[in-house]
C-alpha cells in the first residue's frame, strides 16, 4: 500500500483512518508522525473558574506519575497555559512534516495559539470557525511524539470551538471544572448533556475554589457557599476527582510560571481514573 496521507477521499483502503472517517464525518486525522494514546478534554461552563489551572495540574500530576503529558491549548481567551509554565518568547519550530510542540521544564509538550502571537496582551480577535480551524490544525499538523495523556484546555461553554473539539478529536473523556456555585448552574448542566449526547464519557468533576483555609485558625471556610459538586455528582453518577481550595500559592505559581513546582499532592484521584483508562 502506498504511504497514507490520511486523505480518505482519494483512497479506497479500509484502514483505521477510513473507518474513523466513515463513522464520524468530522473526524480529523492526526499528524502521521504523532502518537497520542489518550486525549482528555477539560471543560467549564464559563471563564475564570480555574479550567486552565486544572488542565495544568492534571498534566503535572500525570507527568510526575511517569507518563508523557501534553497540553493542546484550545482556549484562546488568554495566555493562561504558557504563563503557568513560564513559556515566554519561545519560538515554535517545524519542518515539512509539521510543527513541534514546546517542551516545559519537566518535559510536558505544549502547543498554544498564545505561543504563536507576538504580544501576550494582544487579544486574538478571530471568529469561532477560524479558532476551531486552528485547534484542528494543532491536532493534524503538530507532531505529538509519544504522548500518553493529552489534555485539551477547551474554551468555556458549549459554543463553536468546544463543539468542534468534541466532534473532531478522539476524546477518551472529559473532566468538568467549576466553582461551587457554577457546578449547580444550568450552563454546567448543558456541558454535561452535550457530552452525553455526543457519547463522550465524563471522567469526573473538579470543584475549584471549593473552600479557603484560614491561615490563623485553620478553619475551612466555604467562601462561595455550600459545595455544588456533590449534587451534580449524584444527579449524574459522576466521580468527584478533586476539591481545590482558594490558595494564593496556586495563583502565584500560575503567575510566575512555576506550576510544575506544586508541592501538594493534588489530582491523585484523577491520576487513578486516568491510569484506569490505560489499563482498558
Ligand atoms: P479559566 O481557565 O477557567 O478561565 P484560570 O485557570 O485561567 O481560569 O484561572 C483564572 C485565575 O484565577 C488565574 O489567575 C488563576 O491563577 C486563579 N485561580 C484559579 N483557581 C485558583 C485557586 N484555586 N486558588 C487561587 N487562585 C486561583
Amino acid at each position: 500500500m502506498s504511504e497514507c496521507n490520511h486523505d480518505c477521499s482519494s483512497c479506497k483502503s479500509k484502514c483505521a483512518s477510513a473507518e474513523n472517517a466513515a463513522e464520524n464525518p468530522f473526524y480529523v486525522a492526526p499528524n502521521p508522525l504523532s502518537n497520542v494514546k489518550h486525549v482528555i478534554g477539560v471543560v467549564s461552563g464559563k471563564g475564570g473558574v480555574g479550567k486552565s489551572l486544572v488542565t495544568s495540574m492534571l498534566a503535572v500530576a500525570m507527568q510526575r506519575a511517569g507518563y508523557h503529558a501534553a497540553i493542546l491549548d484550545a482556549d484562546i481567551t488568554g495566555p493562561s497555559i504558557p504563563r503557568a509554565f513560564g513559556l515566554h518568547d519561545v519560538e515554535i519550530v517545524g519542518n515539512e512534516d509539521g510543527m513541534f510542540p514546546v517542551n516545559s521544564k519537566t518535559g510536558i509538550s505544549i502547543m498554544s495559539l498564545n505561543l504563536l502571537v507576538d504580544e501576550e496582551s494582544k487579544p486574538v480577535v478571530w471568529r469561532g470557525p477560524v479558532i476551531a480551524g486552528t485547534v484542528k490544525q494543532f491536532w493534524s499538523e503538530v507532531i505529538w511524539n509519544d504522548v500518553d495523556f493529552m489534555f485539551v484546555d477547551m474554551p468555556p461553554g458549549t459554543g463553536d470551538v468546544p463543539l468542534t473539539v468534541f466532534q473532531s478529536l478522539p476524546l477518551d473523556g472529559i473532566v468538568i471544572v467549576g466553582s461551587p456555585q457554577e457546578l449547580v448552574s444550568m450552563i454546567v448542566e448543558k456541558a454535561v448533556n452535550m457530552a452525553k449526547m455526543m457519547n463522550i464519557p465524563i471522567l469526573g468533576l473538579v470543584e475549584n475554589m471549593s473552600y479557603f483555609v484560614c491561615p490563623d485558625c485553620g478553619k475551612k471556610i466555604s467562601v462561595y457557599g455550600e459545595s455544588g459538586v456533590e449534587k451534580l455528582a449524584e444527579a449524574h453518577a459522576l466521580p468527584i476527582l478533586e476539591k481545590l481550595p482558594i490558595d494564593p500559592k496556586l495563583a502565584h505559581m500560575c503567575d510566575t510560571g512555576t506550576i510544575e513546582l506544586m508541592q501538594e499532592e493534588y489530582m491523585q484521584e484523577a491520576v487513578r481514573v486516568l491510569e484506569a483508562l490505560s489499563e482498558k
